[in-house]
C-alpha cells in the first residue's frame, strides 16, 4: 500500500477566516483530519463530507489525549495510505511540538509539508492593537513560554536577560504562572510599573483585553476572571495607543446575536455577523422543506415556457428550484425566453450563482413593492405570471399583480416546518441578559421560535428583537413582541447594518 502524507497545518489564531489559503486548500482534500483544541471547528466547513475527523484536546492536565497518542494516530492513519491533515493553532511550529509529530513520520518514511499559520502573539498585535515593534519604542520581539515558570531551577528560560530586554516580551501558556512570572521578572531587575497587556481569546468576538502595570496585572486580570487562552505583552508596546484598536470598536463587536433561521439559513447569517465582529447563536427556529415533488410542482415546470414573467421572492426559492431542475436532469435553460424578476439583492445574487441575471428587481426588498414596480415597469395586462415561492407567501403580490391585469398562477417550491430545537441554554442566557439581540428574517422563524421560547420571557428580559422587515414585524406584534427595530433594507446585512446603526452616535 501506498504511504500517506501529512500537512501540518496552522489553523492561525481563533477568526476562521484567518487560517492560509493554502491551508484551507489542503482541508479540502484531507482524508482525516486531526484538530487541537485551540484550532476553531468551524474550518471544519473545508472537510470533505466523508472525510475522518478526529479531535484531540491536549490539556496540560486532566484526562485528554497525550502527545504520544497523537503521534501514534498520526502515524497510523498516515501509514494506511491516507491524507492526513493535523491542524493546530496558530502556527505549527510555535510552542506547537511540531518537531516531535514530524520525526515520528520521518522515521517512519512518511512524507509531510508544512503549512504555516498566524501564531496568537503576532494576531493579537492587529487585533488588539498592540504595536509589537514601533520605531519608538521597541527595535526587538521575543516569543516564551510561561508554561516553565514555576519550577525555578529547571527553567530554560533566562529570566535575567528578559528582565533586561528593552522590546517586547510575549509571552504563551502564561494565565497558570502570571503572578509567578511578573515576580521573576520584578526579582531580576524589570521596573514594576512595565506596561503589560494580556489579551484573552484573541480574534473571537470575545475578545478582552487587561492592561496594567507589571505588578498589578495578575491581581487584575483575576478580577476580571481572565480566563486561557491568552497572550501576555511585556514593555512599552503593552501600552499602545488604544486608538489603533480597531477590532474592539466595531459596532458588533462582542454583541450577541441570535440567529432564528433553518440550519442552514443560520450558518449563512452567522458567518456574516462574525464578519462584522459580532458573536451569533445559532437557534434553528424552522426547518426549511421543499415541495418540488408534488404533482403541482411538476406540471408546473412541465409547461413552464408559457409564462411571460416568473417572479422568486426568496435565496431559499431559488436554490431549492434549481435543486429540483438538476435532480431531473434539466437546468436554467427551461426558462426559455421568459422573463425573471427577484425580491431584492440577495434573490438576484442566488439567480446569478446559477446563470440567471434577473430582469427586474425592486428598489425596495418586500413583496408589495415587487408587486408595484413591476406592474409599472412591465405591462403585465394579459400576461402570465409565475410566483415560485413559499407556501407560507402572504397573498399580498398576487393581489396587487392580479389588479394589474396579470393571470397569476402562485406555486409553492419549499415551505418552512417549526423545529424543535435544544432550549434550555438560550433560555438562561436571554434570562442572565446574556443575549444583546434576538433576530427574525421572516414570519415562520417568529413562528417556530415563539412555540419554544414564550414571548413574555423576551419582553421582560434586556433583550432587543430586531426584524428584516414589515411582515415579519407584523408577525412579531401579533404574538405582544415589542419590536426594537425593523430594517429598511430587508436583507440580511440590511438587518445588521440597522443593528450596527443603534451604536453608532
Ligand atoms: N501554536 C500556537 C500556540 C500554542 S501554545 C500559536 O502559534 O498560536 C497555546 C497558547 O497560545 C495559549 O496558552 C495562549 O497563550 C496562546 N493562544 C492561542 N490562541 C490564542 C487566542 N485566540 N488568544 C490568546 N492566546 C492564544
Amino acid at each position: 500500500m501506498d504511504k500517506g502524507f501529512v500537512y501540518l497545518v496552522g489553523a492561525g489564531p481563533g477568526r476562521a477566516d484567518l487560517i492560509t489559503v493554502r491551508g484551507a486548500e489542503v482541508l479540502k482534500i484531507a482524508d482525516c483530519i486531526i484538530y487541537d483544541k485551540l484550532a476553531n471547528p468551524a474550518l471544519l466547513k473545508f472537510a470533505r463530507a466523508d472525510a475522518e475527523i478526529i479531535h484531540v484536546p491536549k490539556r496540560t492536565s486532566g484526562a485528554s489525549v497525550t502527545q504520544e497518542e497523537i503521534n501514534r494516530l498520526l502515524l497510523e492513519k498516515a501509514s494506511a495510505g491516507q491524507t492526513v491533515v493535523r491542524l493546530k493553532g496558530g502556527d505549527p511550529c510555535i510552542f506547537g511540538r511540531c518537531a516531535e509529530e514530524l520525526a515520528v513520520l520521518i522515521e517512519a518514511g512518511i512524507g509531510f509539508e508544512i503549512v504555516p499559520g498566524i501564531t496568537a502573539g503576532i494576531a493579537v498585535a492587529a487585533y488588539a492593537g498592540i504595536m509589537l515593534t514601533d520605531r519608538e519604542y521597541s527595535s526587538q520581539v521575543v516569543f516564551v513560554t510561561g508554561h516553565e515558570a514555576q519550577g525555578k531551577r529547571d527553567s530554560s528560560i533566562d529570566w535575567h536577560l528578559l528582565a533586561k530586554f528593552s522590546g517586547t516580551i510575549v509571552f504563551y501558556m502564561a494565565m497558570g504562572n502570571l503572578n509567578s512570572i511578573a515576580e521573576r521578572l520584578m526579582e531580576n531587575g524589570m521596573g514594576a510599573d512595565t506596561p503589560t497587556a494580556v489579551i484573552a481569546d484573541a480574534t473571537f468576538p470575545t475578545q478582552r483585553v487587561v492592561k496594567a502595570a507589571l505588578d498589578d496585572i495578575s491581581e487584575k486580570c483575576k478580577q476580571q476572571g481572565i480566563e486561557p487562552p491568552a497572550i501576555v505583552v511585556i514593555g512599552a508596546a503593552a501600552g499602545s495607543n488604544t486608538r489603533l484598536n480597531w477590532f474592539m470598536k466595531k459596532p458588533l463587536f462582542g454583541k450577541n446575536i441570535v440567529v432564528t433561521r433553518d440550519a442552514v439559513g443560520n450558518v449563512d447569517f452567522a458567518a456574516k455577523i462574525i464578519s462584522r465582529c459580532g458573536n451569533p447563536l445559532k437557534f434553528a427556529a424552522i426547518k426549511i422543506k421543499p415541495l418540488t415533488e408534488t404533482n403541482e410542482f411538476l406540471r408546473t415546470l412541465a409547461k413552464i415556457t408559457e409564462y411571460d414573467w416568473i417572479i422568486f421572492t426568496s435565496g431559499n426559492g431559488v436554490t431549492i428550484f434549481f435543486e429540483a431542475l438538476q435532480g431531473l436532469g434539466k437546468d436554467a435553460r427551461v426558462f426559455g425566453s421568459a422573463k425573471i424578476a427577484a425580491i431584492g439583492s440577495r434573490t438576484a445574487a442566488k439567480l446569478s450563482e446559477f446563470g440567471i441575471r434577473a430582469d427586474f428587481v425592486p428598489s425596495v426588498f418586500t413583496g408589495k413593492e415587487l408587486g408595484i414596480q413591476l406592474i409599472s415597469y412591465a405591462n403585465l395586462r394579459g400576461k402570465k405570471v409565475l410566483l415560485l415561492r413559499s407556501q407560507l407567501a402572504s397573498n399580498e403580490l398576487v393581489e396587487i399583480l392580479d389588479k394589474g391585469g396579470a393571470e397569476v398562477q402562485d406555486v409553492a417550491v419549499y415551505t418552512a416546518i417549526e423545529q424543535k430545537s435544544e432550549c434550555v441554554w438560550l433560555i438562561e442566557k436571554i434570562s442572565n441578559s446574556r443575549i444583546d439581540w434576538l433576530t427574525f428574517a421572516s414570519p415562520s422563524a417568529v413562528n417556530g421560535f415563539f412555540e419554544q421560547i414564550r414571548s413574555d420571557l423576551i419582553n421582560s428580559a434586556k433583550v432587543k428583537v430586531a426584524s428584516i422587515g414589515p411582515v415579519t414585524s407584523e408577525r412579531l406584534k401579533t404574538l405582544g413582541l415589542s419590536i426594537d427595530l425593523t430594517a429598511t433594507d430587508h436583507t440580511l446585512d440590511g438587518l445588521l447594518d440597522a443593528i450596527e446603526q443603534t451604536y453608532k452616535v
